[in-house]
């Protein structure tokens, strides 16, 4: 069997763009500089939503009622990096799928407060269902920036 072949090219873009947030994100992300991790709830189904959303993609239920998590999640996935890239920590560094509290949804987000010396022990040192919270910035200024990273609940 012939291996294919496939022609490579590098691209650079650089994108400098503004995003309108709309007023659930807006109310989500000035809440962060409070250090607080807000949700919303559906009316119809309960679900959670953590970071908040305008409206219920399942019910289509506009999303109105407010609640305060404590901010702890748990690790649903990651994956660990050990290429640099634009923007982001210097390698190695773990991008963790992160559940706050009783959430439906997740949010992104590093996750940090480990020894990450020898990077190959660090898928070890995670696992699926850990407890995390927020390492917050002192200066918050209502982005998801605020938290440099969840660490390991101790
Ligand atoms: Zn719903």
């Amino acid at each position: 069997m012939e291996t294919p072949s496939f022609m490579s090219k590098q691209y650079n873009m650089h994108l400098d763009f503004s995003l309108a947030l709309g007023a659930s994100f807006t109310k989500w992300m000035q809440a962060l500089k409070e250090k607080k991790i807000l949700g919303n709830t559906c009316p119809k189904c309960k679900r959670v939503f953590v970071p908040a959303k305008p409206f219920c993609e399942i019910c289509f239920e506009e999303l109105k009622d407010w609640v305060e998590t404590d901010g702890t999640g748990v690790v649903e996935s990651f994956t660990v990096t050990y290429q640099k890239f634009r923007n982001c920590p210097e390698p190695p560094y773990v991008v963790g799928i992160i559940r706050i509290g009783n959430a439906g949804t997740c949010m992104t987000h590093w996750i940090g407060g480990l020894d990450y010396k020898h990077p190959d022990e660090i898928p070890e040192k995670i696992k699926i269902g850990m407890k995390v919270e927020p390492v917050w910035k002192e200066e918050r200024v209502g982005d998801p920036l605020d938290i440099l990273y969840f660490k390991p609940v101790a």
